[in-house]
């Protein structure tokens, strides 16, 4: 089918306003841009309801026309990227907030809606949904649970899945279904609903998900622990997580990522600082501050400066300053390589001593920075953007990494997904027979392979 006539039908089908008339060049690509990857499509397709969306996949099965649904565009897996050509399918326009139910700790919600509205709205009901991803303003929940994102407050509240009570998806080849609903626990069947938490778009098209929520913690108080290096920073995660102090999030950077972002760090950085642990603390404001205190005490062992700012504001400010980190590592050579790594909470170490030496044998800058309380790494090696050699030299990198978080007993992804950057990963960690289900499960729901085709799921 040409591109015109794919154009053609669909605006026919959906209205003219939910067809583009070009494809304008941001939907060819996500946040792995400066990595090169970016896709070809025939048409930009934005539905307005649900509806529209299931008559658009069973237009798009009947005339073998893949799908590459899109949400934010923020990933970093390149998932979003319509690599193998197709229709980008975009849920922009379905932005409905169906019902915030704060008596019943619920919302339920079109999957276009941006992650940091959908934690507004529960905010201002005094409510609290946890999942906080980076690029909550330009990311959609849809894309999301898509990709089960996680964040800082993962540690103590879990992924975006565990929030996820029932999702409304259209599945090949055509058709508006719903996982789970409104109820809190499901025992019916296989699990259904989570199976698409997480699913990459290729599985189904989540139009709508009902969301959990609860009472928001009534104070959050930080703590920042500089330390001279990378041993005892790590001592110092493994010390207050055995200390069982429950903290609501436990990150860190290494020498690198702080030297890169350390200018605008609020306050100053302490001379010789070579490892940075972020913590928080929430709860009522008796409990917060009780945690808090339990976790100076044990992380200030070997420290070389412990900053525990008592008031919300100085702490809100540590972590906008960590948001940024990302940015900062960035813009020291123009383009970086980050990987999502997960390993075991003890072999986090290892993990982080392994990106600087794979960087090393590559030639390139590196360094870490990320979740530690899940083991959850940002392992990132450094290039010039346009020095195509070393952007070679980061992606043979990147695969090293990927074989050693297996050998730690860890995996490829703690956070962003497979998309096209893992595409033969899956293979490394997983045994044939695992791989076999995995595939008859997408098989089961896309026999074309029509949805999102070209990704490593
Ligand atoms: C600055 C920055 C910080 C980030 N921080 C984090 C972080 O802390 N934690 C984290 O986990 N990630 C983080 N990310 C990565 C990214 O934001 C997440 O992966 C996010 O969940 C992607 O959402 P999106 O709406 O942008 O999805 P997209 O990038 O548009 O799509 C991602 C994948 O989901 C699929 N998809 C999207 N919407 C749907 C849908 N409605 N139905 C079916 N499939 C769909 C796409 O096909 C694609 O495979 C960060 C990214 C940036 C740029």
């Amino acid at each position: 089918v040409s591109a015109s006539a794919i154009r053609a039908d669909l605006a026919t089908l959906l209205g003219a306003e939910s067809v583009l008339p070009d494809v304008p060049s941001h939907y060819l690509v996500d946040a792995t841009e400066s990595r090169g990857i970016r896709g070809r499509a025939d048409a930009v397709v934005l539905p307005e309801t649900s509806e529209d969306v299931a008559r658009a996949m069973a237009w798009c099965y009947a005339h073998g026309v893949p799908i590459v649904p899109r949400g934010g565009g923020t990933g970093f897996a390149g998932g979003a990227v319509p690599i193998a050509g197709a229709i980008v399918l975009g849920l922009e326009r379905l932005r409905q907030v169906r019902a915030v139910e704060p008596l019943a700790w619920r919302m339920h919600v079109e999957a276009g809606v941006p992650t940091a509205m959908v934690r507004r709205l529960a905010r201002e009901n005094g409510l609290f949904f946890p999942p906080d991803p980076g690029a909550a303003e330009q990311s959609h929940i849809g894309g999301n649970i898509a990709t089960n994102a996680g964040g800082p407050h993962a540690f103590k509240y879990g992924v975006t899945g565990e929030w996820v009570l029932g999702v409304e998806a259209v599945v090949p080849p055509g058709e508006l279904v719903t996982f789970g609903g409104p109820v809190r626990k499901d025992a019916a069947g296989y699990d259904l609903t989570s199976l698409l938490v997480g699913s990459e778009g290729t599985l189904g098209v989540i139009t709508g998900a009902w969301l959990g929520l609860v009472p928001a913690p009534e104070t959050t108080l930080s703590v920042a622990a500089f330390y001279p290096g990378l041993e005892r920073g790590c001592e110092a995660v493994e010390e207050v997580i055995s200390s069982g102090v429950a903290l609501a999030a436990l990150d860190f950077l290494d020498g690198g990522a702080l030297t890169a972002a350390a200018s605008s760090f609020p306050g100053d950085v302490p001379e010789g600082a070579a490892f940075l642990v972020l913590a928080d603390a929430d709860g009522s404001a008796a409990e917060a501050a009780r945690v808090r205190d339990d976790a100076v005490e044990v992380l200030g062992l070997g420290a070389l400066r412990v900053d525990a700012p008592s008031d919300q504001k100085s702490a809100a400010a540590i972590w906008s300053w960590r948001d940024g980190v990302s940015l900062a590592v960035t813009a020291r050579h123009g383009g970086k390589l980050s990987e999502d790594v997960v390993v075991p909470l003890e072999r986090l170490r290892e993990a982080i001593e392994g990106t600087l030496e794979i960087g090393a044998r590559h030639g390139l800058e590196a360094c870490t920075w990320g979740h530690a309380g899940d083991g959850n790494l940002h392992s990132t090696f450094m290039f010039a953007r346009e020095d195509e050699e070393a952007v070679a030299r980061a992606e043979a990198a990147a695969n090293e990494l990927f074989s050693l978080a297996v050998a730690l007993g860890g995996s490829i992804s703690g956070e962003h997904g497979i998309g096209v950057t893992k595409r033969e990963g899956l293979a490394l960690q997983w045994p044939p027979r695992v791989l076999a289900l995995h595939g008859a499960v997408k098989h089961a729901f896309d026999p074309e392979n029509l949805l999102n085709p070209g990704k490593g799921l």
